[in-house]
């Protein structure tokens, strides 16, 4: 049964430095063509379920005008929404503005994740963002008016950035009073600007203290660290998000949506021309076995409470402890055993991704 549903909206008024995103720059006639296809990929894939997460990510879903939002929530009519549903749209400081807000209210819209990333000028030029944080003070003021559930995304281990940037940013990040903050430490990815001019990542022991330092912080301003780089209030963790974590299925739409239906992961084109003239996909993977607890695992161990040995035995009709290496990793102090889940050892979570990996593949 499949409860949710993320929709990419690739349109952005202008390009950050560090992005490897599929995204293309705003334009009302593609935007309009863009709808049109969203509108029949949804009618030709959804079963009529009921939904209980949509996430609108981007791109810059905000990049869209209110006609624009008007057409877009039309899309969403066509789905049966649970009386608890969790609705958020990615904005970002620029482009939200009241009206907007009214709508995305009127049409049940309860959750915002804005794009901050840096509240030091030299720093948001650095990663070619057009706010300031007065801009973002502004915005969040009165996104609340109409949504309290609000997410803010930081990214550190930015070029000349030092702990005490970081920790002036997690003190304005934390004067918002909003219920929950992503955090990305920058990567130089392939095709982005940061590459072009030949950037490179920082030095990783700084990294680390870096990511110490948002723990340490977030967790002591009564934030839960409740996966590697997300951290709510009490309640408030990413129901959508959880879907992935917890290798539940999802609906994708739009350009280079991803989505993970019965057996199969796949994803969609990442070219407009394919997607207007209806040819979605671009990447089907099937499934076997052994690659749904390879996901499960993979996934399931980036929340700090891990996963939950009974649920994943009714689920997968295995015992976790006989996968791959996995008595070896608790012996060895890696994975924490604690009665009723297994969950990586906090004090490892930094170097997850080298424990993650004995679980790729046989
Ligand atoms: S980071 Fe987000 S807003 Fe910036 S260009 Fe990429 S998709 Fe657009």
């Amino acid at each position: 049964m499949t409860n949710s549903v993320y929709i990419h909206i690739p349109f952005c008024q202008s390009i950050c430095s560090y992005c490897s995103f599929t995204k293309f720059f705003y334009n009302e006639k593609q935007v309009d063509l863009y709808l049109d296809s969203l509108k029949k990929e949804v009618q030709e894939k959804y079963q009529g379920e009921i939904i209980k997460t949509i996430y609108i990510g981007g791109g810059t879903p905000s990049s869209l005008n209110i006609t624009e939002f008007k057409k877009l929530f039309e899309i969403i009519k066509i789905f049966k929404l649970s009386d608890n549903l969790e609705f958020t749209i990615e904005v970002n400081p620029e482009s939200i503005d009241e009206e907007k807000l009214k709508l995305f209210k009127i049409n049940k819209v309860n959750r915002i994740s804005m794009g901050v990333e840096s509240t030091i000028n030299e720093n948001l030029k650095y990663l070619k963002r057009n706010h300031d944080f007065k801009l973002v003070k502004e915005k969040i003021n009165l996104i609340k008016k109409y949504i309290t559930n609000i997410n803010v995304d930081l990214i550190y281990g930015l070029k000349n950035q030092t702990l005490k940037d970081l920790a002036y940013d997690i003190n304005n990040i934390l004067s918002l009073d909003i219920t929950h903050i992503s955090t990305y430490s920058l990567i130089i990815e392939n095709n982005t600007y940061l590459k072009i001019i030949k950037e490179k990542n920082i030095p990783e022991d700084l990294d680390y203290e870096m990511y110490e330092l948002i723990i340490n912080k977030l967790k002591k301003s009564g934030f839960n660290h409740y996966e590697i780089s997300n951290f709510s209030k009490p309640g408030y963790e990413a129901k959508h998000n959880l879907v992935y974590w917890n290798n539940l299925p999802y609906y994708g739409f739009g350009v280079s949506a991803s989505g993970y239906l019965g057996n199969c992961r796949y994803t969609n084109t990442l070219s407009l021309k394919k997607y207007f003239a209806g040819n979605y996909l671009d990447n089907l993977e099937i499934l076997s076995d052994k690659d749904i607890i390879s996901y499960a695992l993979i996934l399931g161990f980036r929340k700090i409470s891990g996963i939950n040995k009974s649920e994943f035995f009714k689920r997968y009709k295995v015992n976790i402890l006989d996968l791959y290496n996995i008595r070896d990793l608790i012996k060895s102090g890696l994975i924490i055993d604690n009665g009723t889940n297994l969950l990586i050892s906090y004090d490892k979570i930094y170097v997850e991704n080298s424990i993650l990996i004995n679980f790729v593949g046989e």
